[in-house]
Formats: structure tokens, sequence, C-alpha cells
């Protein structure tokens, strides 16, 4: 393996074992931790008014304003008081705060590899139009995209990644689910963009073994693209696959069993384009399905029935002309939805735009479009440690200016931040 050295992958070890030791403790990284904090995470009821309780305690922080509390949010005035990062009690009082406290969201869907390609032609210029072409874009192995990222080195692979993980903290973003081509290399270049940044964001990994999209279609496939899967496995959290066309029944099935067999998640786009590729999709009962955007209802309700959540990429739809996801039939069949920004180079990953967009195509609640940018997210991985404000997750906190010239005089703050708000009126990340 060539373009990282010793030093990079002990960084990624590190990484790699902390993640190992807050998963223990109920914190990152786990399938399972949307277990780990359900006995101490407290209903809206329980909130402590009493001061005397933490009148011996100096806490690590405090954090004071119009709070955002619990999955449905209930919008209370108090404080948050954080220990070890870990959010221990919120108090409901008046408060002296002009700030908003929001739950850091939660990004189900990205491509950030291909953030040095940003703003591509979109398909073929006809007079004042485009005619865009998803499959010349984006599709593996001949599609522009994977050209570009095939002639690009590790260490500007990293560089590149390392800003689009700025980009993604300060919007806001405390957990995104990154589909990671380029094999285990692809994989530890995006732990190593993490680190170097130095912030508190978690990547949830869906590696993508490389190889099997650029072998010819007549060689049967043979047990190296395995130990790759197994490889890659062993560091990312999932695996993410372009689609059920892409790949045959045979490839496809043993990497689905693979990575189950590991315990890890098997995600897969479907319904982008067309129909053609739902129900192969389906058939490996996925953890994840991202876009669904041309299902139909027999497909909803076959996800609805194996509980298959939906990650819905709605400006990226618009972006590459392939219409506009039934977000509205798939609440009604009862699939949990959550947002994407996907790829870099077609969006920038801003999730305030994402829930803008909902808000006014769907005419949803702003319940429920705030559910879909934070804990819908956070249960879909696996990350109930955050998508929320409650006692015993953790601080994943985005601090608003509710006095900035964008969001004075707004009545409602939950419509404020579902339909108004944007980076500029960040204050601060916790
Ligand atoms: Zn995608």
């Amino acid at each position: 393996m060539s373009g990282f050295n010793e030093s990079d992958f002990d960084r990624v070890n590190r990484l790699i074992e902390k993640n190992k030791n807050l998963s223990k403790s109920g914190g990152f990284g786990s399938l399972n931790s949307s277990d780990c904090f359900s006995s101490s995470v407290s209903s809206p009821n329980s909130v402590s008014s009493d001061l005397s309780l933490r009148k011996d305690f100096v806490y690590d922080r405090v954090v004071s304003g119009t709070i955002f509390l619990g999955e449905n949010p209930d919008i209370i005035s108090g404080n948050i008081y954080i220990e070890n990062g870990i959010i221990v009690d919120i108090e409901e009082r008046p408060v002296k705060s002009d700030n908003w406290i929001a739950p850091r969201f939660v990004n189900t869907h990205t491509h950030i590899g291909d953030s040095l390609l940003k703003d591509p032609p979109l398909g073929n210029e006809h007079g004042f139009c485009i005619e865009k072409d998803l499959d010349a874009l984006v599709k593996p192995p001949n599609g522009l995209k994977h050209k570009f990222l095939s002639q690009i080195g590790f260490d500007e692979s990293v560089d590149a990644m390392e800003s689009a993980v700025w980009e993604l903290f300060l919007n806001g973003v405390g957990v995104f689910a990154d589909f990671r081509e380029g094999g285990l290399e692809g994989t530890v270049a995006l732990l190593k963009a993490v680190s170097n940044t130095g912030k508190d964001i978690f990547p949830f990994v869906f590696g993508r073994p490389g190889h099997v999209y650029g072998i010819g279609s007549n060689d049967h496939p043979n047990m190296d693209f395995l130990e790759e899967v197994r490889d890659i496995l062993e560091v990312a959290d999932g695996i993410g696959l372009s689609g059920a066309n892409d790949l045959d029944d045979y490839v496809l099935t043993k990497i689905t069993s693979k990575t189950h067999l590991k315990r890890k998640k098997l995600a897969i786009h479907a319904g982008e384009k067309d129909r053609s590729d739902i129900k192969e999709a389906l058939a490996l009962s996925p953890d994840l399905l991202i876009h669904m955007t041309h299902a139909n209802d027999l497909d909803l309700k076959k996800a609805a029935d194996l509980q298959i959540p939906v990650s819905v990429c709605v400006r990226s739809n618009l972006t590459t002309g392939v219409g506009l996801p039934p977000v509205l039939k798939m609440l009604k069949s009862g699939i949990s939805v959550s947002i994407g920004t996907d790829n870099m180079m077609l969006n920038s990953p801003d999730m305030f735009e994402e829930m803008h967009f909902i808000s006014r195509l769907y005419g949803l609640s702003d319940h429920h479009v705030f559910k879909m940018a934070t804990s819908n997210g956070a249960k879909t991985l696996g990350c109930g440690f955050t998508g929320s404000i409650d006692i015993g997750k953790k601080a994943d906190l985005i601090v608003l200016n509710s006095k900035s010239l964008n969001l004075k005089n707004v009545q409602d703050p939950l419509a404020g931040f579902v339909r108004r708000a944007c980076k500029d009126d960040i204050l601060g990340i916790v």
C-alpha cells in the first residue's frame, strides 16, 4: 500500500482505539449505542429546577439560553450543565441570554472524497438548458467522479477531505455518514483527515471495496474482493455500495453476509435515477437505503416492513435532475427518514439548506423536519449518544445568535431554526 506512512497508521489506530473505548462507555462507534444512554435519558418532565442540587458542584461547562429540549423538542429557557462532554443536568429557569441551543446535526449521507471536484458540468448544454446525466457524473467505474478520484494521490485526497470535515463541523454537523470510495486506503484517508482537524466530529464510515467496480465484467469474482471487504470492515463502520445494478448478485450477497457477520452496517443507493435497482437492494435487507427517489408504494411498504431507514438527499436530487423523493409517503409508511447532503462535488454539506428545501417542498411540520435532521439520523446509524439535547447524552450543541440580522424578531425559535437559520447565525459549536 502506498501513499501513507507508519505514523499515519499510528494516528488512525489511536483514533480507532479511542472510538472503541468510547463505545464501551456508551459513546461513539457502537452499533448498539442507541441503547447505551437509555436508562439515564430523562423525559422533558424530569428537567431539574432545584438549584440546591448543584450548589456544591463545579461543572466543566454551563450553556445558557433557549434550549431545544428532547427529540420532539420542547422550547424552554434554562441552563445545560456539562461534565466530561456529557449533559449531566438541564435546569429550566428564566435566563438572560439571546442564544438558541440546538443539537448538532446528523448528516446521514455524504461523499466528501469528491470535494476536489466541486461543481462539475452536470451534462451537455442545449441552448439555455443542460441535459443532466447522472451516470456520466458518478456511476462507477467510468463516471467523471471516479476517473478523477483515480488520478489524485493520498495526500491530496486527505487535504481536500480535511477542508470538507471543517466545513461539516462549522455547519453544525456532529455526525456524518460517508460513502468512502477507494477501498481500505480511502477509509484510512478519511479517518486521517478527521484526525488532522482535531475537531470533535464523528465520521461514520461506509467503506467500499475498490476493485469490484474496476474489474472487467467477464471476470468471475474471486476471493480477493472479500479479503478487501474484511480489511475495510476492520476499520470502517460498514460498507456503502453504489447500487444493486453495478455489481452481480454473487458479489452483492457475499459483501452483505460478510458485513452483517462482522455486525457492521450495510448501506446502498437505491432508486435514485429510476426504480430498476430497488427490488435487488431491498432483497439484501440493508441497514440503510439512500435516495429511494423513484420508490413506489410497494417499495415503501417493503422497506417499512423490513424497518429499513431511508436517507433522502433532496438538494442533490434537484441538482442532478432525477426528481424528488416521496418523503410524505415514506413518513406515512412508517419509515424513519433522515437527511443527507450527498456528494460534496454537487452540494455544500449544509443541513440548514436541506431543512429549508424540505420544509418548503413538502409542507412538513417544523417538528418533523427537525427530527429528520437530528434524532432520526442518530437512531439510523446507531449513534443514540447524540441527536437530541437530553440528560445523559453527549453535549453536541449548536449555539445560535437569535439577535442576528437574520434571526432577529423570529417569534417561534423552532420555526426560525428549521426555515430560516443558517451557518452565519452560529455563535459556537459545543
Ligand atoms: Zn450518494
